[in-house]
């Protein structure tokens, strides 16, 4: 079997063709802000400005014809980004008579970590831009066992570094500073049962830059602090569900420090940490296309009429009848 998938909820334009096994085709266009953080309309212009070019790229490889379905990002994500590429994806399946799947984009981003890894029944910490949720599956759904209060991990690396006048995507550029922090300065550490939240610690560390702390040991002490919530969170998690093993996904989960710190949190506890390959973890087409080819062979479908793109759509609404 072989699906399309195309994913544009936010920074990422990327479109690929998948079979059960491999990523036959991928290619990515990221959108880069002049200033400033990703703007949802500028954003979706540039996903429209630059999916033609997307597809005649991929089907300069891949006979069209020989496509089985067009899976695409249903959300949540930016309504105008959202919006743009479900287009396409409604277009491509009504021209190639082919069926049409709205993959949910947290549901695709463990999937296409499951795929590729050995994890089983893991407890997933999900962290991206704007997203960061602890997550496992019970029965035929996922859970949400504990989520940002506000905003996600990856949006406060971005806030943080955007005041430290660094350009964005933040996260990459935090992580090499902290790497040359060494003063640890405390930061509020916010857990609320098993919810965190990271918008406070925002603020307090744009604090220690004004009060002239260097900007290598704010990343550092932001990355430690924020970095040990998720990873409290994470543990209580596995020792609730009695699980033993950990899967990392999202874009900011390419982080060395964070996957240092689970894998540590794992071995004290004898169990097991995961994450795949880099390429896959941050926003990619591949994930949507090998969730809609799943979807689509236990005969999940999405009608033309049912296909209007769901903003807020979250993890644990999707039944996940394949596994
Ligand atoms: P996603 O939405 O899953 O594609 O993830 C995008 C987020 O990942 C952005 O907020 C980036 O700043 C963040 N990110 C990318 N690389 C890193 C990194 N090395 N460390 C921390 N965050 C990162
Ligand atoms: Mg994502």
């Amino acid at each position: 079997m072989l699906v399309l998938g195309i994913e544009g909820t936010a920074w990422n334009l990327s479109i690929a063709v998948v079979n059960e096994n491999s990523v036959i085709k991928e290619v990515r266009y990221p959108y880069i802000p002049h200033k400033g953080g990703i703007h949802p309309r500028e954003a979706a212009q540039h996903h429209s400005g630059h999916i033609a070019k997307a597809l005649r790229n991929i089907f300069s490889q891949i006979d069209p014809s020989t496509l089985d379905g067009v899976a695409f990002s249903i959300g949540p994500g930016m309504g105008p980004c959202l919006r743009t590429v479900a287009t396409a994806a409604r277009t491509l399946s009504l021209a190639l008579d082919i069926p049409l799947i709205g993959v949910n984009h947290c549901v695709a981003h463990i999937e296409v970590g499951l795929w590729k890894t050995d994890a089983k029944n893991p407890v997933v910490l999900y962290v991206s831009g704007g997203n960061s949720q602890v997550i496992s599956r019970r029965g035929r759904f996922y859970r949400v066992f504990g989520e940002t209060l506000d905003i996600g991990i990856g949006n406060a690396l971005d806030k943080l570094a955007r005041y430290a006048g660094l350009p964005h995507p933040g996260g990459p550029k935090i992580e090499k500073l902290a790497f040359h922090g060494s003063h640890y300065h405390s930061l509020p550490y916010v857990i609320k049962g098993m919810d965190f939240s990271f918008s406070g610690m925002v603020t307090a560390a744009q604090n220690l830059l004004n009060r002239g702390i260097s900007v290598e040991d704010v990343c550092y002490s932001f990355q430690e602090t924020a970095f040990a919530m998720l990873v409290e969170v994470t543990e209580r998690a596995m020792a609730y569900l009695e699980r033993d093993e950990v899967l990392l996904v999202g874009g900011v989960g390419v982080n060395a420090r964070l996957q240092e710190m689970l894998h540590i949190m794992c071995q004290d506890r004898g169990g097991r940490f995961f994450c795949p390959p880099r390429e896959l973890m941050g926003d990619n087409g591949a994930m949507i296309g090998y969730t809609g080819l799943k979807m689509l062979k236990t005969g999940e479908k999405t009608r033309i009429e049912d296909s209007t793109v769901k903003p807020n759509y979250r993890v644990d609404e999707v039944e996940l009848p394949w596994m």
